[in-house]
């Protein structure tokens, strides 16, 4: 086994947590995909989305290339954008009671997204209260000006990505200095999701939500990925508390399996 990475790349051990809780955001902790919403909405709209979707699952396009093209085609200003989208997007009405417990139990979340930092700051500070999500990390993509722009003006921004992976984000890549722990010392992982891009990170945790009817369970069927289903985050609670509180074991609580 390699030697344990530094501190500073482990930010979610500072409170030296039992478990560490790492979510995707849009479409899990969102019920509405924003990226989606702006471009269906500000942008080239749902038959061009959908199109570009295609494109990748031919392997026609990265899902890189194609994520940029849709959120290239808004040219509205991001602060419009942003206040669309808190108009528009609501979070799942679990999380809030969920973020609060984790915060009451040292159970740090890690939000690990292909979407903009400034729009998922902005979504959970309204929706779930700017105090109840202040020390909360977010790993994501985020915005830039244009060159000559600020990112207010009319076709003034563009997404920065996070990594040079195929997906702009590898959300792996933060999860594994944690995996790499000697036993001991390494806390539980969970992981909850709805997509493709979430499968990799999935991987590389103890137990994985994987939210119903979404992409993210045939995938994990396909893989023979073990998961447990989960409607809204208070079917995440409760398997979270029955973990911490060892009533059951992660193996136990992943009931798809194939
Ligand atoms: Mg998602």
């Amino acid at each position: 086994m390699g030697s344990v990475p530094p501190a500073s790349s482990l930010p979610a051990l500072a409170t030296n947590p039992k478990a560490i809780f790492f979510t995707d955001f849009d479409g899990t902790i969102t019920l509405q995909d924003s990226n989606d919403y702006m471009t269906d909405n500000l942008g080239f709209g749902v038959e061009l989305r959908r199109q570009g979707n295609r494109d990748v699952l031919e392997d026609k396009k990265t899902f890189r290339d194609s994520f940029r093209e849709m959120l290239d085609s808004v040219q509205a200003p991001f602060d419009e954008c942003v206040r669309t989208l808190l108009a528009n997007v609501k979070l799942d009405p679990k999380f809030a009671e969920f973020n609060s417990w984790c915060r009451a139990n040292n159970v740090p979340i890690v939000v690990l997204s292909g979407g903009m930092q400034p729009v998922i700051r902005a979504l959970l500070a309204h929706l779930v209260g700017e105090e109840n999500v202040k020390g909360m990390q977010i790993v994501s993509n985020d915005v830039a000006p244009r060159p000559g722009k600020s990112i207010n003006d009319v076709g003034g921004w563009t997404i920065v990505y996070h990594d040079d992976s195929g997906f702009g984000h590898d959300k792996s890549l933060e999860i594994r200095p944690y995996a790499a722990l000697p036993e001991g010392q390494r806390p539980i992982m969970f992981y909850a999701g709805d997509g493709v891009s979430d499968l990799s990170a999935a991987k590389e945790t103890d137990l994985l939500f994987a939210k119903a009817g979404r992409d993210l369970v045939s995938y994990c069927d396909r893989e023979k990925v073990p998961y447990t289903v989960f409607n809204d985050f208070g079917d995440i609670h409760k398997v979270v508390k029955s973990v911490l509180d060892g009533e059951i074991t992660v193996q136990q609580a992943a009931v798809n399996k194939s």
